[in-house]
């Protein structure tokens, strides 16, 4: 696949996402874009960062370790921050905590503990997203939103680490729009508890089909592939 187009859908994007925010009131820098580079090569991960974009995001811990160790070092400045989109295995916790520094999809208390005694060990500290299941297909990740609140005081028990925000996939069998306003809905209430360790400022929702709904309804991340890159192979 050739990514000479990337800069300039890139460039279309950033507007989108700038005039989405700004209908909603909101500042234009106030949402960060995470480029989602699953199953496609470093050329993908090269031609986005050569227009400026620092945030990537993968599924896989494997396949973005791969990355991680091709991309070539280019003096400071030239860092890139790795956002983990998928599901963490727990024996996976460990190096994801050394590798990521967001990691977006966390649904289980075996995972925070493996990620915290980690964090512990190595002296990092990956920002966590809490990934609630939105819609009713049961195939799919995530916390209940009923559960949230016990997971969140139980996570606080495990160690120091925070989760910064709230992250979800809408369920594409129903209207995205009210799915973001029900998290973000979800997000205040938790927010007001005060649960230590839940600072809960942020919001991770909108993909290349739903990110200026999810930019209405409040999001602070939004993770972007098809938009930026094309349909990705095997999709
Ligand atoms: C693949 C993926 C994305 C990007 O999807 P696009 O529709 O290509 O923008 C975003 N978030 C998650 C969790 C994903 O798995």
């Amino acid at each position: 696949m050739s990514y000479e187009r990337v800069g300039e859908r890139l460039a279309e994007v950033r507007e989108r996402v700038a005039e989405a925010a700004r209908r909603a009131g909101r500042a234009p820098g106030a949402v960060t874009v995470v480029a989602v580079t699953k199953r496609l090569g470093l050329e993908a991960v090269l031609a986005a960062a050569a227009c400026g974009q620092r945030d990537f995001g993968e599924n896989y811990v494997q396949e973005a370790l791969g990355k991680m160790q091709q991309w070539p070092e280019r003096g400071a400045g030239s860092e890139l921050r790795w956002h983990l989109l998928g599901r963490l295995q727990s024996n996976k916790a460990s190096v994801a905590a050394r590798s990521f520094a967001v990691l977006h999809a966390i649904d289980s208390l075996s995972a925070v503990r493996a990620i915290s005694r980690a964090a512990r060990e190595y002296g990092v500290a990956p920002e966590m997203f809490l990934e609630i299941k939105l819609g009713e297909s049961d195939q799919r990740g995530g916390v209940a939103a009923a559960a949230a609140e016990g997971f969140l005081r139980e996570a606080a028990l495990a160690g120091a680490l925070q989760f910064h925000g709230l992250m979800a996939v809408a369920d594409p069998a129903l209207a995205a729009r009210p799915q973001f306003a029900a998290l973000r809905e979800l997000r205040d209430r938790l927010a007001r508890l005060e649960i230590p360790g839940a600072p809960l400022a942020q919001l991770s929702m909108g993909m290349s089909g739903d990110f200026e709904d999810a930019i209405a309804e409040g999001a602070t991340v939004v993770r972007l592939g098809t938009v930026i890159f094309g349909a990705r192979p095997g999709a």
